[in-house]
């Protein structure tokens, strides 16, 4: 068997100490004698694993109390559309920040369920850096401010949390989330898809300040409410208890690592290094995000000649890295440098790179 160093955007690499823990206890997990995935998650053995990874990600994260944390079903694109459901009034209206290719989604998702004002959008520097947060025109009336702190095609990421008064700041946190430490009190709502920072797909982990489960919210099924997913353990139905099982591992590796601030410092080493070949190739490689709002997660790049993108795959998969292919909406390359890649892949990359230019100058 032979790991490749993964640079993929989503469903992304995850720390090898956690699939090998996860392949240890399939057969038998935690003394059942059968998978966590064959067994009710009203027993008390699931029970106390959900409470277990629950707790965990409060202390990564140091949740205040009136917060709670929900495992919920589905992915990030659900909740584009289950948060205005929940926040939002029929016919009240709540602002947008559109800085990529994800806040754009989470903004046509929106419309059939609240008047969306966009207050800012990246598309007039081509997203190539974050609207900044000064110049947006805030409705002290909204439901909320949606805004997505990191822009995983675009490769643009807000360095700092914005202000915006009273009304709930809702993240959608879906690539970034876990890489820091991060003041959860400056929120209302953060959410994030498992897949990238967090473990498999199918799972959403969603941090709400307790108040706003309590808002009048329009008609929809039990299902789809938040005040009923919190009031019910996030077990109103079976939820994805794989995913969940998954992630608690997953954070429980991040405390042996010694947490979010041991995450911040190594993810930006990594990333350092992967801009520094970038702007020291003179030009063979190029970012072409303003250096301000470059993200530490996902790094768009493309080759002085799109000629040689097809050779640089090519080569660079047979050397042992995988998905560097850039989203099509970007083109060129991207290396995704989640917690679970370490410094050594990215090392391995620049390594790749450098030996590729000289080599197809
Ligand atoms: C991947 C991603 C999504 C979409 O997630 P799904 O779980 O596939 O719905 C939304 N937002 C961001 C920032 C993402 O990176």
């Amino acid at each position: 068997m032979s790991r490749v160093w993964n640079f993929s955007a989503g469903p992304a690499a995850m720390p090898q100490a956690v699939l090998e823990r996860a392949q240890q206890e399939l057969l038998d997990w935690n003394g059942s004698g059968a998978s966590v995935m064959e067994q009710s998650h009203r027993g008390k053995r699931f029970i106390a694993m959900a409470a277990q990874a629950e707790s965990d990600l409060r202390e990564l994260l140091a949740i205040p109390k009136d917060y709670a944390v929900l495992f919920l079903q589905g992915g990030a694109t659900q909740l584009f559309a289950q948060i205005p459901m929940n926040l939002a009034t029929q016919g009240g209206s709540a602002d947008y920040v559109d800085s990529g290719h994800w806040s754009s989604k989470a903004i046509s998702e929106a419309a059939p369920y609240v008047r969306v004002n966009t207050v800012a959008s990246g598309k007039v520097d081509a997203y190539q850096r974050v609207p900044p947060p000064d110049s947006w025109q805030l409705d002290p009336q909204a439901a909320y401010v949606h805004y997505t702190p990191n822009e995983t095609i675009h490769g643009v990421e807000f360095h700092h949390i914005p202000e915006v008064g009273p009304v709930p700041l809702v993240a959608d946190m879906s690539s970034n989330i876990l890489s820091a430490p991060l003041d959860i009190s400056r929120f209302g709502l953060i959410y994030a898809g498992a897949q990238k920072n967090i473990g498999p797909s199918g799972l959403v982990v969603m941090i709400i300040r307790r108040d706003l489960l309590q808002r009048v919210s329009q008609p929809m099924a039990r299902i789809f409410r938040f005040a009923e997913q919190a009031a019910n353990d996030s077990m109103l139905n079976t939820p994805n208890t794989w995913g969940w099982y998954v992630a608690g591992l997953t954070f429980q590796w991040l405390k042996d690592q010694g947490g979010l601030s041991v995450m911040d410092e190594r993810n930006r080493a990594k990333a350092d290094l992967l801009y520094q070949t970038i702007d020291g190739s003179q030009g063979y490689y190029r970012n072409p995000i303003d250096p301000s709002s470059r993200s530490r997660m996902n790094v768009p790049f493309t080759l002085h000649d799109g000629a040689l993108d097809a050779l640089f795959l090519q080569e660079s998969e047979a050397a042992g890295l995988l998905a560097l292919k850039g989203h099509k909406a970007v083109g060129g390359m991207r290396a995704s440098l989640y917690n679970a890649v370490p410094l050594a892949a990215v090392q391995a990359l620049t390594d790749f790179m450098l030996n590729f230019s000289r080599r197809h100058g």
